[in-house]
C-alpha cells in the first residue's frame, strides 16, 4: 500500500507535465490537489490497487476542460416557435449587430449632454424615436417587462389598490405571476369580474379613494373562447380619467407593425387614445433585446424616475443601442432588420421552397425516411397563442433509432426539434438555409457514424 502511494506524483510535477502546457497553473493547481487527493484516499480505503499514471493526467485534463469550457453554444431551432425564452427570445440581425459595433466599443454620450456639457439620462435616445413612432408622451426602459410591471405597480399602488379583472391574473412562463408581483411591489390587488365575463361597471364599482390604478393585463398565452367578455383597453382609459385614476395595460408582447394579424391590436392603435401607461417587452413580437419598455403621461414617467428602485432596473447601453437600432430599422421599414418579424412574415411559398432544399440535403442519408407536409408553427413567447403560422415540415423516421432516441440525439448536437406522428419534424421557419449541410452532417453523424468517420 505504502510503495503505491509513493508513486503517487507531485502536485509541483504534474505542473510541469507538457500535457498540461496550455492550461491556466491558477485553475489547473487546485483541480490536481483534489484528483491527487481523491487517489491518495482510494488507495487508503484499498479501493484502488495498481496506479494508472496516463489515466490520473486524463482525468485532469478532462476535469479541466469542463470547468473552463463555455457552456453556452449556438443552436439550430426546428420546433417552429419563433419566440422562445430558453432559447434567447428575439434573434437580432448582424446588419443591426454591425450598425452598434462601433459604438459599443468606444466610449459615446450614453448619458453625456454634449450640448451643456452635464449628466443626461440614455433613455432620451430611445424616447425621441419612439415618441416619433407612436405620438406618446415620454418612455422609460428597464431590464425587461416584468421589471416595469414591478416598477409601475411600487411606484403609483403601494399600500392602495389596482383593480383588475379575474380573467386577467395571468402566469406568464418562468414563475411570473400577476397577484405575486402585485403583492412584491405592495400594491393591494382588487379582483373583479369572473374569469370568463368582465363588464365596465365591475371596474367603477369597485373604485373607492384607496384606487390608484386600474389595470388591464394581456392574457398573452392562453385564449378564451365561448362566453367571454373583457373592458377594452380604451375604455379602462376613459374611465380612469372620469375618476381621476392611472390607466395601465401590461402587453406583454408588444406588438408594433410589419405582421399581417388581425387578433393583436398594433401600439400605434393603443397609443390613439394616450393611455397613462403601456409596458411591453424588448424581445417578445417587438423583436429587439431584452428589455421593459414604458410608455405614457410624462408627469407619470417623471414620478418612475424618481423611484430609487430604478437604479436597479437599469439597462446597459449594449441594451439601449440594440433597441436604438431595432427603432430605426421599424422608422425606415426595414424589417429585414428583425429577424423574429422576418421568420413570421416568410410566405407559405418561401417556406415550401426551403423544405425542399433541406428535403434534397437529407434525402441521400440511409434509413431515414422522410416525408414532407404542410404545418402550423407559432410566435411563441406568450405571444398570439391562437394565431396559427402556416409553414412546411420534413417528417423523419429512422429505421434504425426509436423516434425519441433520435430527438435526444439531434439535441445533444444542437438541433432542437419537436415529435409529430411520431416522427422528428423539423419546421423550416426558424431555421437558416447556411445551416442545412450543418443538420445534415448531424443526422449522419448519428444514423450512419462509421461512413461519417470515413470522410
Ligand atoms: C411576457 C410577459 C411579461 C414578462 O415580460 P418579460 O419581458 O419576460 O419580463 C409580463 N406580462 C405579460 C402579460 C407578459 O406576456
Amino acid at each position: 500500500m505504502n510503495t503505491l502511494l509513493q508513486t503517487l506524483p507531485k502536485v509541483d510535477e504534474l505542473l510541469k507535465d507538457p500535457l498540461f502546457a496550455h492550461t491556466q497553473i491558477a485553475i489547473l493547481k487546485p483541480i490536481i490537489q483534489k484528483i491527487l487527493q481523491n487517489t491518495r484516499e482510494a488507495i487508503l480505503s484499498h479501493n484502488i490497487r495498481t496506479l494508472d499514471l496516463t489515466q490520473l493526467k486524463q482525468e485532469i485534463l478532462q476535469t479541466y476542460a469542463l470547468q473552463t469550457q463555455s457552456t453556452i453554444r449556438p443552436l439550430l431551432n426546428a420546433t417552429g416557435v419563433v419566440l422562445q425564452t430558453n432559447l434567447g427570445r428575439s434573434l437580432l440581425h448582424p446588419k443591426l449587430l454591425n450598425e452598434i459595433t462601433p459604438l459599443l466599443t468606444s466610449y459615446n454620450n450614453l448619458e453625456y449632454d454634449l450640448q451643456t456639457s452635464k449628466r443626461s439620462e440614455r433613455t432620451i435616445h430611445i424616447k425621441h424615436l419612439l415618441c416619433t413612432l407612436l405620438d406618446c408622451e415620454d418612455v422609460l426602459v428597464v431590464n425587461n417587462n416584468a421589471s416595469a410591471v414591478f416598477l409601475i405597480l411600487n411606484t403609483f399602488a403601494k399600500d392602495k389598490e389596482v383593480i383588475i379583472s379575474r380573467g386577467e391574473l395571468v402566469e406568464i412562463g418562468g414563475a411570473f405571476r400577476i397577484p405575486e408581483v402585485m403583492k412584491l411591489s405592495g400594491g393591494i390587488l382588487v379582483e373583479v369580474g369572473t374569469t370568463n365575463k368582465t363588464h365596465k361597471s365591475d371596474y367603477e364599482t369597485a373604485i373607492t379613494s384607496e384606487t390608484a390604478i386600474l389595470m388591464k393585463a394581456h392574457q398573452s398565452n392562453f385564449k378564451q373562447v365561448g362566453f367571454c367578455s373583457s373592458v377594452a383597453f380604451e375604455e379602462l382609459t376613459q374611465l380612469a380619467k372620469q375618476y381621476h385614476l392611472i390607466d395601465y395595460y401590461d402587453l406583454g408582447s408588444g406588438y408594433m407593425q410589419g405582421l399581417q394579424i388581425k387578433e393583436e391590436p398594433s401600439l400605434f392603435e393603443l397609443c390613439k387614445n394616450h393611455p397613462s401607461l403601456l409596458s411591453f417587452s424588448g424581445d417578445k413580437l417587438f423583436g429587439g433585446p431584452q428589455a421593459g419598455i414604458i410608455i405614457g403621461k410624462s408627469h407619470l414617467i417623471n414620478q418612475l424616475k424618481k423611484n430609487h428602485l430604478l437604479r436597479a432596473l437599469r439597462v446597459d447601453k449594449f441594451t439601449i443601442l440594440a433597441l436604438e437600432a431595432t427603432l430605426r430599422a421599424y422608422i425606415n421599414q426595414e424589417f429585414d432588420k428583425i429577424p423574429t418579424l422576418q421568420m413570421l412574415n416568410t410566405p407559405l411559398q418561401q417556406l415550401a421552397q426551403k423544405a425542399q432544399i433541406l428535403l434534397k440535403k437529407l434525402a441521400p442519408i440511409p434509413s431515414l425516411e422522410i416525408e414532407m407536409i404542410e404545418v402550423d408553427s407559432l410566435a411563441g413567447g406568450g405571444s398570439l397563442p391562437q394565431v396559427p403560422f402556416r409553414s412546411y415540415a420534413l417528417l423523419c423516421k429512422s429505421v434504425r433509432l426509436k423516434t425519441s432516441t433520435l430527438k435526444t440525439r439531434l439535441q445533444e448536437q444542437g438541433l432542437i426539434t419537436r415529435i409529430l406522428q411520431d416522427q422528428i419534424c423539423l419546421d423550416v421557419r426558424c431555421l437558416f438555409e447556411e445551416d442545412f449541410d450543418k443538420i445534415a452532417t448531424i443526422f449522419e453523424k448519428i444514423l450512419c457514424p462509421v461512413s461519417s468517420n470515413a470522410k
